[in-house]
């Protein structure tokens, strides 16, 4: 075999390649992880955590607000966001050094530097000193996503911004149009909104938050309306006009319509970081805009992998990781491991959260698959209304058999609680396994007891359905 520098070369540090190298490294591989930006990627800097980082402080904000209720005397209330900010870089950078202490305890070498392959074993790295080449056996490619910006007239004015430049602002724009209501949009309305902006949100589809169970996006709606949220769907934009105030224009049911804000948020999904990086070079196949995989992660070439959003397979963070995982066991030969993505949970940082895994009903009943459904109404959880949050609802879809097949749950810590449901659909768990496991008292989690005993007619804390 040719001697190669190393073993395994991790391409991009987000949270699929800087797991991938560690575990790489645990195999006893010789690692590089290359990196052109920050370790932790688009997560860590300009994505999950970030966000979750500003939601938290919004969150405090509308829960000050409320003190009274429960006998705290407060003064005038205001927040100082350039203070939230700094809160959430400190986070950030608190992180982003974790990740760089990890990989040097596992030995893994850090190259800082723009990574192009040059042949199947051979990767140009241009850094702050030129262009090195090292060779590798295997190359694991995880070079994630940025936002995209559709080619919409007008949307490189001023204070038109995406996901990027939001979380690098000091300062909060007084008003908000997002174009774009997925989850990234949504959550960015929830934050403006919590802290009094007024936001509105332009949707191309029927509804917001695409896929996501109808009866959760539902009682969502009626929570941002209240924030005083714009939701406008069915809504096509058709150019945007910068400036101190920046001017929207969309068709409406075949009419000419605008929206103003101070800013302008464009949401509308993310582009693979595929292009300039010599995938073209040595042939590798691609699926539109997104590199092929197989279930190993494998690519059509034999020594190079690929992982995370530039799979275009699931863009979550830990869709990527898990993938990360997967690849390094291969690529290594530690083991055969394959991805199965039939389970993975996704999490909505809403107010309440939102929190799903495996078949909703709506799908279920699009493709006609045979379902019976236990729900909870979260209004009758006693933990959640000490929170003051007794919005939302818990349901858990079951085959004929009892089999669970998923669960959507809206709710206060919805993401703290989704991992049980997903374990329970992993182990072939049956409805009836989870209403006879005790749930704690009071907690949230008990929507989801609850949920499981409505599936049999059986739920105490709900009225009697009408015969
Ligand atoms: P990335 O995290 O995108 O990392 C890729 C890295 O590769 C980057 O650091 C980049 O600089 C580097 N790179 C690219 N090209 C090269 C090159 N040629 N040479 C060297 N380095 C290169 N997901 C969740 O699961 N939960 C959330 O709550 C969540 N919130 C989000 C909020 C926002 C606002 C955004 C934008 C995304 C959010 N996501 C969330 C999605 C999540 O961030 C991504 O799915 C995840 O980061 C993808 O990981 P990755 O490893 O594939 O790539």
């Amino acid at each position: 075999m040719p001697e190669y520098n190393y073993d395994i070369v991790v391409l991009g540090a987000g949270p699929g390649g800087y797991e991938c190298a560690i575990r790489c490294a645990q195999y006893g591989k010789k690692v590089a992880l290359v990196e052109a930006r920050d370790l932790g990627g688009t997560c860590l800097n300009r994505g999950c955590i970030p966000t979750k980082a500003l939601l938290h402080g919004a969150e405090m904000f509308e829960e000050i607000k409320s003190a009274e209720t429960c006998g705290i005397t407060v003064g005038e209330i205001g927040f100082d966001f350039a203070k939230l900010a700094e809160y959430k870089d400190g986070i950030v950078t608190k992180l982003r050094s974790g990740i760089a202490g990890l990989e040097k305890a596992h030995g893994v070498k850090v190259i800082k530097g723009f990574g192009r392959i040059a042949d199947a074993h051979t990767l140009s790295v241009e850094g702050e000193n030129g262009v090195e080449d090292i060779s590798f056996d295997k190359l694991i490619l995880a070079t994630g996503s940025a936002p995209a910006r559709p080619p919409i007239p007008g949307i490189d004015g001023k204070n038109i911004v995406t996901s990027d430049e939001i979380l690098t602002m000091n300062e909060l724009p007084e008003s908000f149009v997002i174009i774009g209501g997925g989850v990234i949009g949504i959550e960015f309305a929830t934050l403006f909104a919590t802290l009094g902006r007024p936001v509105t949100v332009i949707e191309m589809m029927p509804s917001i938050l695409p896929g996501v169970d109808a009866d959760i996006v539902r009682v969502l709606g009626r929570v941002l309306k209240k924030k005083k949220v714009n939701v406008i769907n069915n809504a096509k934009v058709v150019s945007i006009e910068g400036g101190d105030t920046v001017k929207v224009n969309y068709e409406l049911n075949g009419e000419a319509k605008s929206a103003e804000g101070a800013c302008c948020v464009v949401s509308v999904g993310r582009r693979a970081m595929t292009s300039g990086i010599g995938l073209d070079r040595i042939g590798v196949e691609m699926n539109r805009a997104f590199v092929n995989i197989d279930e190993y992660c494998r690519t059509n070439i034999e020594s190079i992998y690929a992982i995370g959003d530039i799979t275009g397979k699931i863009q979550l963070a830990h869709v990527a990781s898990a993938q990360g995982l997967v690849a390094a066991a291969n690529a290594c030969g530690a083991k055969d491991e394959k991805m199965d993505y039939s389970v993975v949970p996704s999490c909505i940082y809403t107010s309440p959260e939102i929190a799903f895994v495996g078949l909703g009903e709506d799908k279920a009943a699009a493709q006609g698959i045979e379902y019976k459904l236990g729900t909870f109404n979260v209004a009758g959880n006693g933990r959640a209304m000490i929170m003051g949050d007794a919005i939302g609802v818990a349901k858990l879809i079951s085959a004929p058999d009892g089999k669970l097949l998923g669960a959507q749950l809206m709710c206060p810590r919805a993401t703290d609680m989704i991992a049980e449901l997903a374990l329970a659909i992993k182990m072939g768990a049956s409805i009836e396994d989870i209403a006879s496991t005790i749930h704690p008292h009071p907690t949230v989690s008990e929507v989801v007891a609850e949920a499981a005993h409505d599936h049999e007619g059986l739920c105490c804390h709900s009225l009697p359905k009408k015969k």
